[in-house]
């Protein structure tokens, strides 16, 4: 098959992005503009995505709940900040079943208010707190610049929304939430984040503190991948959802959110994917493991098929996410081709001889550095023998799984410049695309402003303390006042 080569990273990354996008058929453009068709390649990543999460959430006491899209516009606009934030986005119906509404409805780009107006109903005394639930949901955001995945006019996410009595234990929620999306990336998306507090000015709107997960993308943007608030007392307030205390007195309670969307479809796919293709961890891969039969005369086909059937169902029955593929309209050469595009983690061949010798071969998507490789320079080819294959799947599965999270931190340490303390350097740093900027920052708006504006740059998170610097800058990198922070810059998507 003379497929068209994919355009290379290194050349042209937006384009490269979106052809795997679409050559994946992981999903394409709706006739609406900026909204998205998943494709079942890319639904299967984020359903994958969906169950780990899911359960990640159970595990910590979380139960799902769901709550309508339709929401009154007076919800949205009861808070303040929270309507600045989304009124530029927000979809509004005004008409329904033929006539004009009398309160126009929004389709929600959150569901903070309904959520917290149900809880107000919910919650009388201390002893119905806290309440942990979560949502499985789509959201519309009239975005203007939109790319699939990344950003698109609706997406699917799961919206976490919790009470509690004190603001100890809704920070402790709160940072507790983001550590189960970080161990989720590092884990199962191989996704180095960094994470920490944003700055004001990046805060979600209506929210006390937000915190984030950041990864470095292959073109040094930075990706927020996943978002924690603490919201305080804020929404309870506007929504009257108070508590009886253990003293008795009535309070308000304290509220956070916490989300992740298919925006992180796109965050593997910039992470992990190279110029042949799309790169899957095997965690998050609906298909882990291709098996190629290879034959030429009807006597082989007979003989290769059976030894393709026989170690399909073992594998299945081991638990591995495996596909036979026994089209014959397609030679195995172009087969290797659509599942390299395609991100499979595993490819296996199974031939005559390989029949004859017990073995089967096996090619990893991603080289294994503690794999030896057949020929150098060409792709890894393991052979691996019939007996204990599955055992050995296993592994490989693991290891490439591992070689992606040490790809992906290599890389992201090497695109991370610490120890910058002249702000013009950091200028042409930001320009080149040099990665994670690690300097710091007196904590003024108007020098994170400054930035913003020279450079189109911004703080992506005030790293946690593991995340930081040996040596922690003194002195704030725009205005050379004392440092209160080390920041990370970058530009972002
Ligand atoms: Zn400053």
């Amino acid at each position: 098959m003379a497929e068209e080569k994919l355009p290379r990273r290194s050349e042209d990354f937006s384009a490269w992005y979106n052809e795997i996008v679409s050559r994946a058929e992981l999903a394409e453009h709706s006739p609406v503009r900026g909204s998205m068709v998943i494709r079942p390649n890319g639904y299967g990543i984020w359903e994958l995505m969906q169950q780990a999460l899911d359960k990640m959430f159970k595990d910590t006491g979380h139960q799902n709940a769901y709550f309508p899209m339709l929401i009154p516009l007076s919800f949205i606009t009861k808070e303040a900040k929270h309507v600045e934030g989304f009124a530029p986005e927000l979809a509004v119906v005004t008409q329904g079943g033929g006539k004009e509404l009398e309160e126009p409805l929004v389709l929600r780009p959150t569901s903070e208010t309904i959520i917290y107006h149900m809880y107000a109903k919910w919650v009388q005394s201390y002893r119905d707190l806290p309440i942990l639930m979560n949502q499985w949901a789509n959201v519309v955001r009239w975005e203007m610049r939109t790319r699939l995945f990344l950003r698109t006019m609706e997406f699917l996410w799961q919206e976490g929304h919790t009470a509690h009595e004190t603001e100890a234990e809704a920070e402790a929620e709160t940072l507790q939430m983001l550590g189960v999306y970080r161990t989720f990336m590092y884990d199962h998306m191989a996704m180095p984040v960094i994470c920490g507090p944003k700055s004001d000015s990046e805060r979600f709107a209506g929210a006390l503190r937000t915190y984030a997960v950041e990864g470095l993308m292959q073109d040094n943007k930075a990706l927020q991948a996943g978002t924690s608030h603490n919201l305080g007392q804020n929404f309870a307030k506007v929504f009257d959802l108070q508590f009886q205390s253990r003293e008795g007195t009535l309070e308000y309670a304290w509220n956070t959110s916490w989300g992740v969307s298919t925006r992180m479809v796109g965050g593997l796919i910039m992470t992990h994917s190279d110029d042949d293709g799309l790169v899957t961890p095997p965690k998050l891969a609906p298909v882990q493991v291709v098996i190629v039969p290879i034959f030429k005369t009807d006597v082989e086909q007979a003989v290769v098929m059976g030894a393709a059937d026989a170690v399909f169902r073992e594998l299945k029955a081991a638990g591995v996410r495996v596909k036979l593929d026994s089209r014959d309209s397609m030679s195995p050469g172009a087969k290797y081709y659509d599942h390299e595009l395609k991100g499979v983690p595993l490819r296996m061949e199974i031939g005559p001889k390989d029949v004859e010798k017990n073995t089967v071969v096996i090619v990893p998507r991603v080289e294994l550095s503690k794999e030896e490789a057949a020929k150098p320079g060409r792709k890894q080819k393991l052979f691996v023998p019939r007996e204990g294959l599955s055992e050995r799947v296993r592994q490989l599965l693991d290891a490439l799984q591992s070689q992606l999270f040490d790809n992906a931190l290599a890389r992201r340490e090497a695109n991370s410049v610490r120890g910058t303390t002249s702000y013009d350097e950091m200028k042409a740093l930001i320009e080149r695309d040099a990665g994670f900027i690690y300097a710091g920052w007196c904590g003024s708006a108007e020098c994170e402003t400054k930035v913003k504006e020279e450079t189109k740059a911004t703080i992506r998170v005030i790293p946690f303390e593991e995340f930081r610097s040996a040596v922690q800058p003194t002195h704030c990198i725009v205005c050379g006042g004392e440092a209160r922070h080390e920041a990370v810059w970058a530009k972002s998507y």
